[in-house]
């Protein structure tokens, strides 16, 4: 199930617990660790029932259990989930039992596999990690819903009769709940809908904000693990659980809240976060200073600049955080109202600063939509200048968050190779560049393509990096016949 090469072996200490280290000098690339998923669920939250079988939204049930939903492609599901609802312990369990209580699917899920003597040994490695459960009862979020939608209705439901042998109790749930959230990586489903998978060993690496591996994930959810940069005998190994895009204080909002975790990693210890100042604020007091935030002391944000003494207090910068956050939603999809926020809040913050980043991911894909909707009657070059411009922002600051191969730092790239290429066509077609320039600008595309299919180089074909690797292969062929063509003089 889980295999991972001759290139790691694992290692115990108090701070990290069981973890990996790398067992000899590893190049860039390099696959450290393959592992199948012992499951892939659902979020809790999720209201939409799922095909047992695939996964796919699912609006029939299972002729023979009638407790799983299937889709109209699936036909049957794991002949253990079936016959124990069909005919084995839990016959007599409620046949709407997945249909009141969607969210007990995933937890569910692991109570079953540990029943099968031949998949338990599989679980055990998660099961048998220990969890301290009054560090998380008194808490409200998780907890209480981890109580009230999946832990009650399942103590509620006879399960706990039908399965005599795990002796559960609401405690017992309670701590395999937080294994599942632990030890899951986001994956997406066939129909793009965000579920969780459950890696025994890959997700439960630690977590650095700046991870040395890249997770890869194919169409059936296995995943492959491999170096993002060349690691050193001893090397730790880890991987990320946050969006890198995000700042300091929210990365570590997310990660209490997924993870119950304090990050110290070098980008969390660094006031400018590794130089690229994603959270740094337009000094009040001098013309070109920023402020980054005092991590050791008051937390308020002191000016950088050599001889300037601005602080800016920390409730002012959050309740800044939280107008700007709370306008976002008032946008509602409105470029305009994107755009004003923009221009209101450039002044205030670094140009890295996370919000502005947002600010702009989110007029990028509404010009992207906007541009597909125009393209038959008059694509317009505006348009398109205004997303290479915000496509090309994003890119200095997507290198910097995650040093070498990096998916996130590909995918940016992808997007501004579109833009890009299409706004170059069009000012070719209009006679605004000469053949001679024309050919320039395509080879600066080529540049950028050929750097977004090295950084994708070691994704697996049947996934979505996959697709984007042939897509990107298809417009470079583009660009090269259209260099060879119009680049000779
Ligand atoms: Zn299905
Ligand atoms: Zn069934
Ligand atoms: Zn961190
Ligand atoms: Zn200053």
């Amino acid at each position: 199930m889980q295999d991972f090469s001759e290139n790691l072996h694992d290692v115990c200490n108090e701070k990290l617990g069981r973890h990996l280290v790398a067992s000899l000098s590893i190049e860039a690339g390099d696959t450290l660790l393959e592992e199948r998923p012992l499951l892939v669920t659902p979020h809790w939250e999720c209201g939409q029932l799922k095909c047992a079988q695939c996964l796919q939204e699912s609006y029939v049930m299972c002729r023979k259990c009638q407790v799983y939903p299937l889709c109209m492609d699936c036909s049957e599901h794991d002949a253990f989930e079936c016959e124990f609802f069909a005919s084995g312990a839990g016959c007599r369990i409620g046949k709407d039992l997945l249909v009141k209580n969607y969210s007990i699917c995933g937890l569910l899920k692991l109570l079953l596999l540990l029943e099968q003597p031949e998949l338990r040994a599989q679980c055990q490695l998660l099961v048998s990690r220990p969890i301290k459960l009054d560090d998380y009862r008194n808490e409200a979020g998780m907890w209480q819903e981890h109580e009230e939608h999946v832990v009650r209705p399942l103590m509620a439901s006879g399960l706990a009769e039908a399965l005599p042998g795990q002796q559960l109790s609401s405690d017992v749930l309670h701590a395999h709940c937080i294994r599942i959230d632990s030890n899951s990586f986001e994956v997406t489903g066939r129909d793009g809908e965000q579920l969780k998978g459950v890696y025994v060993c890959g997700a439960g690496l630690p977590h650095h904000c700046v991870p040395n591996t890249v997770v890869a994930l194919d169409d059936q959810f296995n995943m492959k693990l491999y170096a993002a940069v060349p690691l050193a005998t001893g090397d730790i190994i880890y991987a990320s659980y946050t969006n890198p895009l995000m700042g300091t204080s929210q990365r570590q909002h997310q990660l209490r809240l997924s993870r119950h975790m304090e990050c110290a990693c070098t980008r969390c210890l660094d006031p400018t976060e590794l130089g690229t100042h994603m959270s740094s604020m337009k000094c009040r007091e001098c013309t070109d200073g920023y402020a980054v935030p005092d991590l050791s002391g008051t937390g308020d944000w002191h000016c950088l600049g050599v001889d300037c003494e601005g602080v800016i207090p920390a409730a002012d910068v959050h309740e800044l955080l939280a107008e700007v956050g709370g306008a976002m939603v008032e946008a509602k999809g409105e470029l305009n109202a994107y755009e004003a926020l923009l221009a209101q809040h450039k002044p205030l913050l670094h140009p890295n600063h996370f919000l502005l980043l947002d600010i702009k991911q989110n007029i990028a894909s509404i010009l992207r939509a906007e541009a597909l909707m125009n393209s038959l009657n008059d694509p317009c070059k505006k348009l398109l200048a205004r997303r290479v411009e915000l496509c090309g922002d994003l890119l200095p600051v997507c290198r910097a968050v995650v040093p070498g191969i990096s998916k996130l730092y590909a995918i940016a790239l992808f997007e501004y190779l579109l833009t890009f290429v299409e706004l170059t066509e069009l000012q070719f077609a209009e006679a605004d560049v000469d053949k001679k320039q024309y050919a320039a600008l395509l080879s600066r595309a080529r540049s950028v393509a050929k750097e977004a299919l090295d950084l994708l180089q070691f994704e697996p074909e049947n996934s979505a990096e996959g697709f984007l690797t042939e897509r990107i292969s298809m417009e470079l062929e583009r660009i090269e016949s259209d260099i060879m063509k119009y680049g000779k003089l």
